[in-house]
C-alpha cells in the first residue's frame, strides 16, 4: 500500500509491439509512460522539481507553484500540489482547449487566461503574467522545466535504470521526441553509461530545428522547438528521424487500433521513427520507444476523423499504412 499517489510515480510498463511492426527484424518496444498517476511522463519531472525546491528552501510549506503551462507537466504539478497541501496557480493562453483548463482545475490549481494575441516579451503575455505573480505572490516558485536540471535528473534516476532492469540489459536503441528533452537526455545518458553502444533516436516533427531543419507549424504537440532548451543535451543523440504530422497521428492511430495501446501525437511521432529506423536493424536489436502520454488528451483532436480532414492531415497516399507494405 503507498503513503501517497505521488509513491506510484514511475515502474511504468515496457510492452512489445507486435502488429504494426510485421516484417521488421528487431523487437519494438513501448515505454508506457501514459500510466503514471497523473497519465504522462511528466509526473517524474513535476515530483523531482518540487522536491529539488524544498531541499534548496524555494519552496515552503504554504507556498505557491506558478507555471505557464497548460500541458503534462502542469497536470503533474498539480498533482502533487493538491497532495502536499501548495497552492498552484497556472497561467495559460486563451487558445487552450476547454479540457486542459478543467483538468488543471480538477487537481485544485488556479487557472488565469492571458489573451494570446499580445507580443511574447510583453508584460501580457503568459509569460509576462506569470513572472509578475511570482514577483507579487509571497512565498512563490516557479519551476521553468525548460532550465530546471531536475528535469533530466528525473529521468536518469528512474526511466532510465527501469529501461536498463525491464530489458535485463539488451536494450540497444531507445527513441523519443524531444520537448524539453528531459527524458531523452536523462534515459540516453544513463542507458549509455550502462553500454557505451547503445544509440539514441531523436524524432523530431518536420518544422522543428532541433533535427537541424528549417523552421515551419506542426501540430503534434509536446515535442520539436524552435529554439535547444537547456535542459536537452543533443551531443546524446545519435540519430534524428523527421516525420510530419500526417504520418504521426496515422501511426498514433495504427498503435491504438492494432496493439490496444491509446497513445497520444508525440507517441506517434517516436514509433513512426522507430519503425522507418528499425528497417535497417537486426533480430539482436532491442529498440525502445519513449510514449509520453495517453490519446485520450487529443479525442477531440487527431482521433477525430474530421479535425485531420479540416488540418489537411488525411493520409496522404505515399504514407504507408504499415511497415509491411513499406517492404
Ligand atoms: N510528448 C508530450 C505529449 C509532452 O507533453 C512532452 C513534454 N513536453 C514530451 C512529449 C517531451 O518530453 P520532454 O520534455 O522530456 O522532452
Amino acid at each position: 500500500m503507498h503513503d501517497t499517489i505521488l509513491q506510484s510515480i514511475g515502474r511504468t510498463p515496457l510492452v512489445k509491439l507486435r502488429r504494426v511492426t510485421a516484417g521488421l527484424a528487431p523487437t519494438i518496444a513501448a515505454k508506457l509512460e501514459s500510466l503514471n498517476p497523473g497519465g504522462s511522463t511528466k509526473d517524474r519531472v513535476a515530483v523531482a522539481m518540487i522536491a529539488d525546491a524544498e531541499k534548496r528552501g524555494w519552496l515552503r510549506p504554504g507556498g505557491t507553484i506558478i507555471e505557464a503551462t497548460a500541458g503534462n507537466t502542469g497536470v503533474g504539478l498539480a498533482m502533487a500540489a493538491a497532495v502536499k497541501g501548495y497552492r498552484c496557480v497556472f497561467v495559460l493562453p486563451d487558445k487552450m482547449s476547454s479540457e486542459k483548463i478543467a483538468l488543471l482545475r480538477a487537481y485544485g490549481a488556479e487557472v488565469v487566461i492571458t489573451a494570446t494575441n499580445v507580443p511574447p516579451d510583453s508584460p501580457d503575455s503568459y509569460n509576462g503574467v506569470a513572472d509578475r505573480l511570482a514577483r507579487e505572490i509571497p512565498g512563490a516558485w516557479r519551476p521553468n522545466q525548460f532550465t530546471n536540471l531536475s528535469n533530466p535528473e528525473a529521468h536518469y534516476r528512474t526511466t532510465g535504470p527501469e529501461i536498463w532492469e525491464q530489458t535485463d540489459g539488451r536494450v540497444t536503441h531507445v527513441v523519443g521526441g524531444v520537448g524539453t528533452g528531459g527524458s531523452l537526455t536523462g534515459v540516453g545518458k544513463y542507458l549509455k553509461e550502462m553500454n557505451p553502444d547503445v544509440k539514441v533516436i531523436g524524432a523530431d516533427p518536420e518544422g522543428s530545428v532541433l533535427s537541424g531543419g528549417s523552421p515551419a507549424a506542426w501540430k503534434v504537440e509536446g515535442i520539436g522547438e524552435d529554439f535547444v532548451p537547456r535542459t536537452f543535451n543533443s551531443q546524446l543523440v545519435d540519430d534524428w528521424v523527421r516525420i510530419g504530422d500526417a504520418e504521426s497521428f496515422h501511426t498514433a492511430r495504427e498503435v491504438s487500433r492494432r496493439e490496444g495501446m491509446l497513445v497520444g501525437g508525440s507517441c506517434g511521432t517516436a514509433i513512426a521513427a522507430a519503425l522507418r529506423y528499425a528497417r535497417r536493424l537486426t533480430a539482436s536489436d532491442l529498440v525502445v520507444v519513449l510514449c509520453p502520454d495517453t490519446g485520450r488528451n487529443y479525442l477531440s483532436k487527431m482521433y477525430d476523423d474530421s479535425w485531420l480532414a479540416a488540418n489537411n492531415l488525411q493520409m496522404v497516399p505515399e504514407v504507408p499504412h504499415t511497415v509491411a507494405e513499406l517492404l
